[in-house]
């Protein structure tokens, strides 16, 4: 055992159900279980956990951010300490908003005064395995581990990580193989409705969190629309694609979400983008996809923490009316 080991007594280990669980989540929960530790993860957001992390943040921060911090608030009393780690940019094109590198020093002040351990890694370039595995492990050495069964444990939850990825990719993959499918058959039939496919393009926190975008998907899917969410397609393949996009954009999952709409914008009727007020980043990438992306429709979807998801439904239903109005050759878009 490492002289130095501070958090060796942690463990029951809480994770924020919020922001980048979304995207990490499981290697974060395999790792400190393969390690031998308790993972308690948050509950699904709901207005409790949304109200007190809007008490708990400034106005200016991002609502994904203030519900974050809902979630921290409840694993308090819950575990030991909360895993909440630091992704700063580590390089140019496939960067974190700076939220993602402030929320560790964010947490530790906030909590202060409820003497809430936090447990931290500073995460380098995610896009390479070494610059990953490195903090994770010394995060582990510190928390009284041995170097060999950190390694054994971060290669579990590698793999973990990259079978859940690719199998969320192959789900997305097969609606778009069924709505081509289904394009194929309706043609040959006249009296049917050709299927509705709808690229729901917004950072993992946003999409799969079905309080702050339940609403959207299941107006949609009430519609008759089949979704498929750009956040969940090869993350790999998207990433290179956005390059077609923009050489500079800083912002990795901006870059997956735009890569995913250049991939498959020939196989979906249209595009919804869905924001949490005020986020920078998609601020200016949802400005640049409006401008850019043309012939598909697009509605642009902003959600605060003050009007929720009130008005969506109708905006929805209003899109999808277009859509399957276009569908018939009533509408010609860009
Ligand atoms: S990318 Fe946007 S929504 Fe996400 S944490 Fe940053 S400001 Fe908030």
């Amino acid at each position: 055992m490492p002289e130095k080991a501070p958090w060796a007594d942690v463990f029951v280990v809480g994770i924020p159900r919020s922001l980048l669980y979304y995207r990490f989540g499981v290697l974060w929960t395999t790792f400190f279980e393969a390690l031998g530790r308790h993972v308690v993860v948050s509950e699904a957001t709901d207005k409790a956990i949304a109200d007190r992390g809007e008490q708990l943040s400034v106005d200016e921060c991002c609502l994904a951010s203030k519900v974050f911090m809902g979630h921290v608030d409840s694993l308090v009393g819950r575990c030991d300490a909360v895993f909440v780690p630091s992704y700063p940019t580590a390089d140019h094109r496939s960067g974190f908003c700076t939220k993602f590198q402030s929320v560790t020093d964010m947490v530790r002040n906030t909590f202060r005064d409820k003497h809430l351990e936090v447990i931290s890694c500073e995460v380098g370039n995610v896009r390479k395995m070494r610059d990953v595995r490195r903090p994770f492990e010394e995060m582990a050495l510190r928390m009284g581990v041995s170097r060999a069964d950190a390694h054994k444990a971060f290669k579990t939850a590698w793999s973990a990580q990259a079978a859940h990825d690719k199998a969320c990719n192959e789900a997305q993959e097969r609606v778009l193989r069924q709505l081509v499918a289904e394009r194929r058959s309706a043609a040959t039939q006249p009296l049917k409705q050709p299927p509705l496919g709808i690229l729901v393009v917004a950072h993992p926190y946003i999409a799969h969190d079905t309080y702050l975008s339940g609403a959207v998907l299941d107006a949609l899917r009430d519609m008759g629309a089949q979704v498929v969410f750009a956040d969940a397609l090869d993350h790999d393949h998207t990433y290179k694609k956005s390059f077609e996009f923009s050489d500079t954009m800083p912002w990795i999952i901006n870059r997956e979400l735009i890569g995913a709409i250049l991939s498959v914008e020939d196989k979906v009727d249209g595009i919804v983008l869905i924001s949490a007020f005020p986020c920078g980043p998609d601020s200016m990438t949802d400005d640049a996809i409006m401008r850019c992306i043309q012939g598909k429709p697009i509605l642009n979807l902003m959600i605060d923490a003050q009007s929720g998801t009130a008005g969506v439904e109708t905006r929805v239903e209003s899109f999808v009316d277009i859509l399957r109005f276009q569908q018939k050759g009533g509408y010609t878009h860009g």
